[in-house]
């Protein structure tokens, strides 16, 4: 497990999150999104005749089945049935339930024999295929109503509308990486699929969610020996108890990190939750981030005020607002997006430390409660 992209402070804060909601729900479940990509009238790819839709959907539904037996866990489905689903809504799905993972399953369709499997995370595509793949299922959105404004003019066929794709997902890419990278294994190791990597590419579905998610391009269905085999009862399971594993040895992972954290940091933990008793936590927009060290006065900032500055990684980031509540962050990232800073993003706040999306919600909570 890889925690470089956390302070050790944000960790400790996390864990105690997460002990804190395990004493207080009596069902602690660790919760797993299931997302069959495309649906009813979006059949996904048709490589050799096959449908994308429901080998997605068969697939989910075997790992669902196999999650079901385990107590601990708690399976939630974007989608159960030949159903038109729009990606934002898959999305909303899996924040409300607060999950814990998101996995979005699809198959690959190219022109050339291309075969394997591929797991993909949030990020900027390292080359053209990558980009192309995304396209390729962002471009769903195009049979969805108003997709102009649930996407804030995202436009899935240029390249630079990618980039600011990528900012809500930072703070879950290490773990993004490590449940993908769980999944490869799997394929590779157990089943012996071709390894197509773990690579990051500017899908849609991903941005949106609060939680650590994956995009799994299970094969090729313009492939004639991988579509066979995906197309397969047979193949669906081998594939579905695969990703099913997968989920486990996240699981786990996950687990005995947080349990080494809650070990080693004991007494560092305890002096958080009495500062954190306050619940200062505070909502903030960044506007800009630069190597030069602007006055933070309203007319550097176009009118806007009161500016704050964090020095991070040798850059200047400037942040607008303080705000106390997401809903009203939000409402406020809108005006800003609209009338000035266009690739502006909200940043959560625990005193000086930046937290995830998700644990200030989580306090927010528990402040209203
Ligand atoms: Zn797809």
């Amino acid at each position: 497990m890889k925690f470089t992209k956390f302070s050790i402070t944000t960790l400790i804060i996390l864990c105690f999150f997460l002990i804190d909601l395990h004493s207080q729900k009596s069902s602690s479940n660790f919760v797993v999104v299931l997302d069959a990509g495309h649906g009813g009238k979006d059949p996904g790819n048709r490589g050799n005749g096959y449908y994308e839709k429901n080998i997605a959907l068969n697939i989910v539904l075997a790992i669902g089945k196999k999650l079901e037996s385990q107590s601990d866990i708690k399976t939630i489905y974007t989608r159960k049935t030949d159903i038109f689903v729009d990606l934002f809504q898959r999305a909303n799905i899996a924040n409300s339930a607060d999950a814990d993972l998101f996995i979005s399953i699809h198959c690959d369709a190219h022109n050339s024999n291309a075969y394997g499997a591929g797991t993909f995370v949030l990020g900027l595509h390292a080359n053209q295929r990558n980009f192309e793949i995304a396209k390729k299922e962002n471009s769903v959105i195009f049979l969805e109503d108003n997709y102009e404004v649930n996407y804030d003019g995202f436009d899935p066929n240029n390249p630079e509308s990618v980039i600011g794709l990528i900012l809500m997902q930072e703070e879950y890419l290490d773990q993004s990486i490590t449940a993908a990278s769980s999944i490869q294994k799997r394929f590779v190791g157990e089943l012996g699929r071709k390894n197509r990597r773990v690579k990051q590419a500017g899908f849609i579905v991903l941005k949106y969610t609060y939680m650590p998610s994956v995009l799994v391009e299970t094969g090729f269905l313009t492939n004639k020996n991988e579509g066979s085999f995906l197309n397969s009862t047979r193949g669906q399971k081998l594939m579905a108890n695969s990703i099913y594993k997968a989920i486990l040895d996240y699981k786990k992972n996950l687990e005995n990190s947080l349990n080494k954290l809650s070990l080693n940091e004991k007494n560092k933990k305890e002096d958080i939750i009495v500062s954190s008793k306050k619940y200062d936590i505070a909502y903030k927009i960044q506007i800009a981030a630069s190597r030069r060290k602007l006055e933070l006065k309203s007319y550097n900032f176009k009118g806007l005020e009161p500016i704050s500055i964090l020095l991070e990684d040798n850059m200047y980031k400037y942040y607008y607002g303080s705000f106390l509540k997401h809903k009203t962050v939000v409402k406020e990232l809108k005006k800003i997006k609209k009338k000035s800073y266009k690739e502006a993003f909200i940043v959560p706040f625990l005193g000086k430390t930046k937290i995830s999306l998700k644990t200030a919600m989580e306090i927010e909570k528990k402040i209203k409660s």
